[in-house]
C-alpha cells in the first residue's frame, strides 16, 4: 500500500506543486487547507508524514505543530515545514513547536521528494529505536 503523506496548505500553488510530485513518485495525498481540518485528517488517516505550511488561516502552522505533538495519535508522526524563513531563530522557533525539519522554499523539484524520503528514513529509525526500547 501507497504510504500516505498529509499537506496542510493553504496556497493552491504550493498545495498543487506538492502533491503533484510526490503523487508522481507513489504517495498518497491527503490535502487540507487550515489546521482544524489538518489536525483532523492527521487523527483520521495516521499519514507516514506531514508537510505542514506555516502561515495558514486560523491557527498558524505552529500552533498545529504542538497540537499535533500533544495528541496521542499524532504526536510521533514527522512534520516537515515547507518554509522561505531563513532569519536567524526561524529554525530554533520551528523545531521548538514539534516540527521535525523544514524544507527551504522555493520548492525545488529536483530534490523535494527526496528530502521528504529522508524525513521518511529517519522517522523509521526512531520508531525502531522506541520499539527496541520497548521491549528492553
Ligand atoms: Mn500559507
Amino acid at each position: 500500500m501507497n504510504l500516505t503523506i498529509l499537506v496542510i496548505e493553504d496556497n493552491e500553488q504550493n498545495l498543487y506543486l506538492t502533491t503533484f510530485l510526490l503523487e508522481k513518485n507513489g504517495f498518497r495525498i491527503v490535502q487540507s487547507r487550515n489546521g482544524t481540518d489538518g489536525i483532523e485528517a492527521a487523527v483520521r488517516e495516521r499519514p507516514a508524514l506531514i508537510v505542514l505550511d506555516i502561515n495558514l488561516p486560523g491557527a498558524d502552522g505552529y500552533a498545529v505543530a504542538r497540537a499535533l505533538r500533544g495528541t496521542r495519535e499524532t504526536a510521533n508522526i514527522p512534520i516537515v515545514a515547507v518554509t522561505s524563513y531563513a532569519m536567524p531563530g526561524d529554525r530554533e522557533r520551528i523545531l521548538a513547536a514539534g516540527y521535525t525539519g523544514y524544507i527551504e522554499k522555493p520548492i525545488d523539484p529536483g530534490s523535494f521528494v527526496a528530502q521528504v524520503r529522508s524525513y521518511l528514513a529517519s522517522a523509521d529509525l526512531r520508531r525502531e529505536h522506541r520499539e527496541e526500547e520497548g521491549r528492553g
